[in-house]
Protein backbone atom coordinates (compact mmCIF):
# COMPACT_ATOMS: atom_id res chain seq x y z
CA UNK A 1 0.00 0.00 0.00
CA UNK A 2 2.96 2.37 1.18
CA UNK A 3 4.82 1.57 -2.39
CA UNK A 4 1.68 2.57 -4.05
CA UNK A 5 0.79 5.86 -2.56
CA UNK A 6 4.29 7.42 -2.79
CA UNK A 7 5.41 9.06 -5.75
CA UNK A 8 5.09 5.81 -7.71
CA UNK A 9 8.70 6.24 -9.07
CA UNK A 10 9.86 2.90 -11.19
CA UNK A 11 11.34 1.70 -7.87
CA UNK A 12 8.43 2.24 -6.04
CA UNK A 13 6.11 0.40 -8.25
CA UNK A 14 8.41 -2.73 -8.32
CA UNK A 15 8.23 -3.45 -4.53
CA UNK A 16 4.58 -2.95 -4.31
CA UNK A 17 3.75 -5.69 -7.31
CA UNK A 18 6.75 -7.59 -5.66
CA UNK A 19 4.98 -7.73 -2.19
CA UNK A 20 1.64 -7.31 -3.63
CA UNK A 21 1.91 -10.91 -5.44
CA UNK A 22 3.65 -12.63 -2.29
CA UNK A 23 0.71 -11.11 -0.28
CA UNK A 24 -1.85 -12.70 -2.51
CA UNK A 25 0.58 -16.13 -2.90
CA UNK A 26 0.28 -16.49 1.35
CA UNK A 27 -3.34 -15.67 1.17
CA UNK A 28 -4.77 -18.01 -1.14
CA UNK A 29 -1.96 -20.66 0.44
CA UNK A 30 -3.33 -19.52 4.21
CA UNK A 31 -7.27 -20.76 3.25
CA UNK A 32 -5.59 -23.84 1.42
CA UNK A 33 -4.06 -24.55 4.94
CA UNK A 34 -7.38 -24.62 6.79
CA UNK A 35 -8.93 -27.22 4.41
CA UNK A 36 -6.06 -29.45 4.72
CA UNK A 37 -2.02 -28.81 4.74
CA UNK A 38 -1.06 -31.32 2.67
CA UNK A 39 -2.71 -28.97 -0.03
CA UNK A 40 -0.02 -25.93 0.23
CA UNK A 41 2.95 -28.80 -1.13
CA UNK A 42 3.41 -28.42 -4.87
CA UNK A 43 2.70 -31.93 -4.91
CA UNK A 44 0.23 -33.17 -2.24
CA UNK A 45 0.93 -36.92 -3.17
CA UNK A 46 4.36 -36.66 -1.26
CA UNK A 47 3.47 -34.67 1.14
CA UNK A 48 4.71 -36.00 5.08
CA UNK A 49 3.44 -34.28 8.18
CA UNK A 50 7.37 -34.65 8.91
CA UNK A 51 8.37 -31.96 6.04
CA UNK A 52 5.66 -29.79 6.49
CA UNK A 53 6.44 -29.38 10.31
CA UNK A 54 10.01 -28.35 9.56
CA UNK A 55 9.08 -26.52 6.80
CA UNK A 56 11.16 -28.63 4.21
CA UNK A 57 8.98 -28.81 0.72
CA UNK A 58 8.46 -26.38 -2.29
CA UNK A 59 4.89 -25.57 -2.09
CA UNK A 60 2.45 -24.54 -5.27
CA UNK A 61 2.09 -21.71 -6.71
CA UNK A 62 -0.94 -18.82 -7.21
CA UNK A 63 -2.24 -20.63 -10.12
CA UNK A 64 -2.25 -24.18 -8.18
CA UNK A 65 -3.63 -22.21 -5.28
CA UNK A 66 -6.58 -21.04 -6.70
CA UNK A 67 -7.45 -24.42 -8.86
CA UNK A 68 -6.95 -25.98 -5.16
CA UNK A 69 -9.10 -23.27 -4.04
CA UNK A 70 -12.03 -23.79 -6.54
CA UNK A 71 -11.77 -27.70 -7.19
CA UNK A 72 -10.95 -28.89 -4.00
CA UNK A 73 -12.48 -26.45 -1.26
CA UNK A 74 -15.22 -25.58 -3.57
CA UNK A 75 -14.49 -21.44 -3.53
CA UNK A 76 -16.07 -19.42 -6.77
CA UNK A 77 -13.49 -17.34 -7.95
CA UNK A 78 -14.89 -14.49 -11.34
CA UNK A 79 -13.41 -15.10 -14.53
CA UNK A 80 -11.87 -11.42 -13.84
CA UNK A 81 -10.70 -11.96 -10.50
CA UNK A 82 -8.86 -15.00 -11.49
CA UNK A 83 -6.93 -12.48 -15.01
CA UNK A 84 -6.17 -10.12 -12.15
CA UNK A 85 -4.38 -13.17 -10.73
CA UNK A 86 -2.43 -13.89 -13.61
CA UNK A 87 -1.69 -10.58 -14.66
CA UNK A 88 -0.12 -10.24 -11.58
CA UNK A 89 1.90 -12.80 -11.48
CA UNK A 90 3.21 -12.33 -15.28
CA UNK A 91 3.68 -8.62 -14.11
CA UNK A 92 6.30 -10.09 -11.41
CA UNK A 93 7.92 -11.91 -13.27
CA UNK A 94 8.28 -9.60 -15.96
CA UNK A 95 10.12 -7.41 -13.35
CA UNK A 96 12.65 -10.19 -12.81
CA UNK A 97 14.23 -10.81 -15.83
CA UNK A 98 13.44 -7.08 -17.55
CA UNK A 99 12.17 -4.33 -15.20
CA UNK A 100 8.86 -2.75 -15.60
CA UNK A 101 7.20 -3.14 -18.75
CA UNK A 102 3.98 -1.31 -18.21
CA UNK A 103 3.57 1.73 -17.24
CA UNK A 104 2.79 3.08 -13.76
CA UNK A 105 -0.79 4.02 -14.69
CA UNK A 106 -1.15 0.46 -16.00
CA UNK A 107 0.64 -1.20 -12.93
CA UNK A 108 -1.55 0.50 -10.34
CA UNK A 109 -5.25 -0.21 -12.11
CA UNK A 110 -4.17 -3.83 -12.13
CA UNK A 111 -2.89 -3.58 -8.57
CA UNK A 112 -6.02 -1.79 -7.70
CA UNK A 113 -7.90 -4.78 -9.26
CA UNK A 114 -5.84 -7.19 -7.17
CA UNK A 115 -6.15 -5.71 -4.14
CA UNK A 116 -10.06 -5.24 -4.55
CA UNK A 117 -9.79 -9.13 -4.67
CA UNK A 118 -7.58 -9.89 -1.80
CA UNK A 119 -10.02 -7.46 0.22
CA UNK A 120 -13.38 -9.86 -0.60
CA UNK A 121 -11.25 -12.68 -0.08
CA UNK A 122 -10.30 -11.42 3.57
CA UNK A 123 -13.95 -10.80 4.07
CA UNK A 124 -15.50 -14.32 3.02
CA UNK A 125 -12.83 -16.52 3.32
CA UNK A 126 -10.47 -15.74 6.35
CA UNK A 127 -11.28 -13.05 8.68
CA UNK A 128 -14.24 -15.26 9.77
CA UNK A 129 -11.99 -17.92 10.90
CA UNK A 130 -10.49 -15.79 13.40
CA UNK A 131 -11.42 -15.47 16.82
CA UNK A 132 -12.24 -12.28 18.14
CA UNK A 133 -8.50 -11.36 19.09
CA UNK A 134 -7.11 -12.09 16.84
CA UNK A 135 -9.52 -9.71 14.33
CA UNK A 136 -8.66 -6.97 16.74
CA UNK A 137 -5.03 -7.54 16.44
CA UNK A 138 -5.28 -6.73 12.09
CA UNK A 139 -8.41 -3.80 12.78
CA UNK A 140 -5.73 -0.90 12.03
CA UNK A 141 -3.71 -3.00 8.85
CA UNK A 142 -7.27 -3.84 6.97
CA UNK A 143 -8.24 -0.27 7.46
CA UNK A 144 -5.19 1.34 6.51
CA UNK A 145 -5.38 -1.51 3.17
CA UNK A 146 -9.20 -0.58 2.65
CA UNK A 147 -8.04 3.49 2.64
CA UNK A 148 -5.47 2.56 0.81
CA UNK A 149 -7.29 0.99 -2.04
CA UNK A 150 -9.98 3.10 -2.48
CA UNK A 151 -6.67 5.95 -3.10
CA UNK A 152 -6.11 3.85 -6.37
CA UNK A 153 -9.43 3.79 -7.23
CA UNK A 154 -10.04 7.45 -7.00
CA UNK A 155 -6.97 7.55 -8.79
CA UNK A 156 -8.57 5.49 -11.37
CA UNK A 157 -11.83 6.80 -11.33
CA UNK A 158 -10.29 10.44 -11.62
CA UNK A 159 -7.97 9.62 -15.04
CA UNK A 160 -10.94 8.28 -16.63
CA UNK A 161 -13.17 10.75 -16.36
CA UNK A 162 -10.41 13.62 -17.42
CA UNK A 163 -10.41 11.19 -19.86
CA UNK A 164 -13.88 10.95 -21.19
CA UNK A 165 -13.78 14.80 -21.14
CA UNK A 166 -10.48 14.88 -23.34
CA UNK A 167 -8.84 12.04 -25.25
CA UNK A 168 -11.72 10.13 -25.16
CA UNK A 169 -14.46 12.25 -26.06
CA UNK A 170 -16.70 11.52 -28.78
CA UNK A 171 -14.75 7.97 -29.37
CA UNK A 172 -17.30 5.57 -27.67
CA UNK A 173 -18.20 3.89 -30.66
CA UNK A 174 -14.46 2.50 -30.98
CA UNK A 175 -13.29 2.06 -27.40
CA UNK A 176 -12.37 -1.14 -26.35
CA UNK A 177 -11.60 -2.57 -22.93
CA UNK A 178 -7.46 -2.77 -22.44
CA UNK A 179 -5.82 -5.85 -21.92
CA UNK A 180 -3.16 -4.37 -19.94
CA UNK A 181 -5.12 -2.10 -17.21
CA UNK A 182 -8.62 -3.36 -17.48
CA UNK A 183 -9.85 0.14 -18.48
CA UNK A 184 -12.58 1.22 -21.34
CA UNK A 185 -9.78 3.67 -22.44
CA UNK A 186 -8.10 1.61 -25.76
CA UNK A 187 -9.56 3.25 -28.97
CA UNK A 188 -8.59 2.10 -32.33
CA UNK A 189 -6.33 3.71 -34.66
CA UNK A 190 -4.55 2.74 -38.18
CA UNK A 191 -3.11 -0.60 -37.68
CA UNK A 192 -4.25 -0.89 -34.28
CA UNK A 193 -5.19 0.63 -31.16
CA UNK A 194 -4.00 2.98 -28.40
CA UNK A 195 -4.66 2.99 -24.93
CA UNK A 196 -5.06 6.17 -23.34
CA UNK A 197 -5.21 5.03 -20.08
CA UNK A 198 -1.90 3.43 -19.45
CA UNK A 199 -0.65 4.18 -22.93
CA UNK A 200 0.51 0.86 -24.19
CA UNK A 201 -0.50 0.52 -28.24
CA UNK A 202 -1.53 -2.83 -29.84
CA UNK A 203 -0.77 -4.44 -33.07
CA UNK A 204 -3.71 -5.21 -35.45
CA UNK A 205 -2.98 -9.23 -35.02
CA UNK A 206 -2.33 -9.05 -31.43
CA UNK A 207 -5.51 -7.44 -31.58
CA UNK A 208 -7.62 -9.53 -33.80
CA UNK A 209 -6.79 -12.36 -31.72
CA UNK A 210 -8.00 -11.47 -28.58
CA UNK A 211 -11.13 -9.84 -29.81
CA UNK A 212 -12.00 -12.95 -32.18
CA UNK A 213 -15.20 -13.53 -29.30
CA UNK A 214 -17.10 -16.09 -31.75
CA UNK A 215 -13.83 -18.92 -32.02
CA UNK A 216 -11.42 -17.68 -29.36
CA UNK A 217 -8.20 -18.70 -30.24
CA UNK A 218 -8.88 -19.31 -33.94
CA UNK A 219 -6.58 -17.40 -36.67
CA UNK A 220 -8.89 -13.95 -37.61
CA UNK A 221 -10.18 -13.80 -40.74
CA UNK A 222 -8.86 -12.53 -43.89
CA UNK A 223 -10.00 -8.41 -44.34
CA UNK A 224 -12.33 -8.46 -47.85
CA UNK A 225 -10.90 -4.46 -48.42
CA UNK A 226 -6.91 -4.91 -46.98
CA UNK A 227 -6.91 -9.05 -47.14
CA UNK A 228 -4.78 -9.07 -43.90
CA UNK A 229 -5.95 -11.76 -41.55
CA UNK A 230 -7.16 -8.94 -38.83
CA UNK A 231 -11.33 -9.22 -39.52
CA UNK A 232 -12.34 -9.81 -35.77
CA UNK A 233 -16.51 -9.72 -34.69
CA UNK A 234 -17.24 -8.36 -31.33
CA UNK A 235 -19.16 -4.88 -30.43
CA UNK A 236 -17.78 -1.70 -29.62
CA UNK A 237 -18.79 0.37 -26.21
CA UNK A 238 -21.15 2.50 -28.28
CA UNK A 239 -23.90 1.79 -25.79
CA UNK A 240 -26.04 -0.31 -28.20
CA UNK A 241 -23.08 -2.87 -28.16
CA UNK A 242 -24.22 -4.54 -31.91
CA UNK A 243 -21.65 -7.06 -32.95
CA UNK A 244 -20.27 -5.79 -36.30
CA UNK A 245 -16.92 -6.98 -37.84
CA UNK A 246 -14.35 -4.88 -37.62
CA UNK A 247 -10.65 -4.73 -39.33
CA UNK A 248 -7.80 -4.23 -37.16
CA UNK A 249 -5.39 -3.32 -39.80
CA UNK A 250 -7.89 -0.53 -42.20
CA UNK A 251 -10.56 0.11 -39.73
CA UNK A 252 -13.10 -1.33 -42.33
CA UNK A 253 -16.78 -1.74 -40.82
CA UNK A 254 -19.33 -4.48 -41.53
CA UNK A 255 -22.43 -4.71 -40.13
CA UNK A 256 -23.05 -9.13 -39.38
CA UNK A 257 -25.54 -9.21 -42.36
CA UNK A 258 -22.93 -7.38 -45.03
CA UNK A 259 -20.29 -10.45 -45.22
CA UNK A 260 -21.26 -14.07 -45.84
CA UNK A 261 -19.23 -17.08 -46.14
CA UNK A 262 -17.95 -17.64 -49.74
CA UNK A 263 -19.28 -21.29 -50.90
CA UNK A 264 -15.66 -21.50 -52.61
CA UNK A 265 -13.44 -20.83 -49.49
CA UNK A 266 -15.18 -20.19 -46.86
CA UNK A 267 -13.58 -16.31 -46.18
CA UNK A 268 -15.82 -13.88 -45.37
CA UNK A 269 -16.57 -11.67 -48.07
CA UNK A 270 -18.97 -9.03 -48.41
CA UNK A 271 -22.63 -9.94 -49.80
CA UNK A 272 -23.93 -9.07 -52.77
CA UNK A 273 -27.50 -9.54 -54.50
CA UNK A 274 -30.94 -10.93 -53.54
CA UNK A 275 -30.50 -14.25 -51.31
CA UNK A 276 -33.31 -16.70 -52.75
CA UNK A 277 -31.30 -19.49 -50.95
CA UNK A 278 -30.08 -20.35 -53.88
CA UNK A 279 -27.10 -18.28 -55.52
CA UNK A 280 -23.64 -19.65 -54.15
CA UNK A 281 -21.91 -16.40 -53.32
CA UNK A 282 -17.98 -16.60 -54.31
CA UNK A 283 -15.12 -14.41 -53.18
CA UNK A 284 -12.72 -12.25 -55.60
CA UNK A 285 -9.88 -15.14 -55.28
CA UNK A 286 -12.37 -17.87 -55.70
CA UNK A 287 -14.56 -16.45 -58.70
CA UNK A 288 -11.14 -15.54 -60.58
CA UNK A 289 -9.90 -19.18 -59.71
CA UNK A 290 -12.92 -20.60 -61.82
CA UNK A 291 -12.76 -17.93 -64.79
CA UNK A 292 -9.10 -19.14 -64.84
CA UNK A 293 -10.03 -22.70 -65.06
CA UNK A 294 -13.13 -22.31 -67.20
CA UNK A 295 -11.21 -20.69 -70.28
CA UNK A 296 -8.08 -23.47 -69.41
CA UNK A 297 -11.04 -26.30 -70.11
CA UNK A 298 -11.77 -24.47 -73.03
CA UNK A 299 -8.32 -24.81 -75.03
ZN1 LIG B 1 -4.46 0.30 -20.95
ZN1 LIG C 1 -8.71 -4.40 -43.62
ZN1 LIG D 1 -13.38 -17.90 -51.73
Amino acid sequence: MEHLNADTGPRELKYAVLHLQAAAEVLLKSRLLREHWSLVFSDPARATSEKFSASDFNSCGTDAAVERLKNICGLDFSKKDVAALKDLGKDRNALQHYGLTHSAEAVESRAGAVLDFLLRFLDAELLPLLDAQERDSIKEDMSRVRSGLNTIEAFVVERMNRLRGNELKGTTDSLLPCSVCGQWALAVIQNGAHCHFCGVTESAEALALVFQEFEPGHPANECPRCCNPTLACFAFMDGAGEELYYCFTCQARYKLEELANCGGCGCLWPYEGADDGTAQMLCGDCRRRIEDEELASRW
